[in-house]
């Protein structure tokens, strides 16, 4: 049976792994020749670490990207051998794990340069390395002021042959264009400051998503994708996901918990902000800000029970909220659906985030824990 239409259980995010594989596809066509590091950092998104990166392997990416060690570690330890990028870490990190299973590292200091170096003569075999440049997000990465002697560090460690520079990289700001191709700029001419040292990295990366798609030229070797892999624009312009050619993976639902109808004036959840402006009927949905449905979008937020739109009536609650169905016919145990690919019909995750005054990343990555993520294959 297609798991699609199994009943929906009490509350469930649906990741659906065809919609990453033909996103990750569809995004290596549009960037080719660059490659495809896809982005898995924060347990994929909240998508599912280990899933997502497998099925955005099979979609055609060489590469996958974590913030942390530990996540890379992740990988690893659930058979994953392709390779990974971290590029956040720890202050007192020693790298020596890190090493041992390859995972490549991003340097944004030389002492971080030297603490690998380090690690990797412990280790007894090179670390893979990729020098982070700060060309202007001034967020990390090695300052400017410090290109010429971290090349140089870099070269008479390769040359010692304690690391390998597999890579040089920077992250946009995505302010706009110009902005991006003033930073475009700055890393070209580090990557030369590189090359006079003897550095010549395999690949060059700076773009993510939204540099990837609106920036051609910020390109380069390889692109790191997050957004995109799950189906998501990277803007918050009103862009959809359809104009991208991209199909939003997680689908979040739950069943009705219970229903009730009530006189007009009845005030509903914590402090009545809503109050009933006629006679209707309510529906209790089973998720609240403990499983990531802000707060922010009480009275705002948008499900769909049996094809209709509703609306949370009042404030959502840690554990559940109410939506005000009118003379929709509703009953216990209907499926209702918060977000999920908008081309069904359903909330997108970015109705949502908007809702919030927040964005579609914010929305995803904070599904809580409660919430069991069910991972779909083609049927
Ligand atoms: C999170 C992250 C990405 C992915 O960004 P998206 O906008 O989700 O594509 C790429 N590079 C770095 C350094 C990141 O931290």
């Amino acid at each position: 049976m297609n798991p699609r239409h199994v009943r929906s259980p009490f509350r469930e995010a649906v990741i659906d792994l065809d919609a990453i594989r033909a996103n990750v596809a569809h995004l290596a066509a549009t960037v080719a020749p660059a490659s495809v590091m896809a982005v898995v950092k924060a347990d994929a998104y909240g998508h599912g670490a280990a899933p997502v990166a497998r099925a955005a392997l099979e979609g055609g990416a060489d590469w996958l990207g974590v913030a942390d060690i530990d996540e890379a570690l992740a990988l690893r330890d659930a058979g994953i051998e392709a390779p990974v990028l971290a590029w956040l870490h720890d202050p007192d990190a020693r790298y020596d794990g890190a090493i041992a299973q390859r995972v490549d590292l991003g340097v944004s200091s030389i002492a971080q340069l030297e603490a690998m170096a380090d690690a990797a003569a412990r280790a007894g075999r090179p670390a893979n390395l990729h020098l982070k440049l700060d060309t202007g997000l001034s967020r990390n990465g090695i300052l400017r002021t410090e290109w010429d002697a971290a090349v140089a560090r870099a070269a008479a460690l390769e040359a010692e042959g304690r690391i390998r520079v597999r890579g040089l990289f920077s992250h946009l700001a995505n302010t706009s264009p110009v902005d991006d191709r003033d930073q475009l700029a700055a890393f070209l001419d580090g990557v030369a400051a590189a090359e006079r040292a003897g550095v010549v990295p395999d690949v060059r990366h700076l773009a993510a998503s939204a540099g990837a798609l609106r920036v051609p030229e910020t390109r380069l070797d390889l692109v790191r994708i997050g957004i995109g892999v799950y189906g998501l624009p990277p803007f918050g312009d009103g862009t959809t996901a359809a104009d991208l050619g991209l199909r939003p993976a997680m689908t979040l639902r739950g069943r009705v918990a219970a229903v009730r109808h009530v006189e007009s004036g009845t005030g509903v959840s914590y402090g009545y902000t809503w109050r009933a402006p006629r006679p209707t009927t309510l529906a209790l949905v089973p998720l609240g800000y403990a499983d990531g449905i802000p707060r922010h979008a009480s009275g705002r937020g948008e499900v769909v029970i049996g094809g209709r739109r509703h609306r949370v009536a009042g404030r959502v609650a840690m554990d559940q909220f109410v939506v005000d169905v009118g003379d929709a016919d509703v009953a216990v145990g209907d499926e209702v659906v918060l977000f999920g690919d908008p081309a069904d019909g359903v909330p997108s995750a970015d109705d949502w985030a908007d809702a919030a005054g927040t964005i579609g990343y914010e929305i995803v990555t904070r599904i809580g824990p409660r919430v069991p993520r069910t991972h779909l294959e083609a049927p």
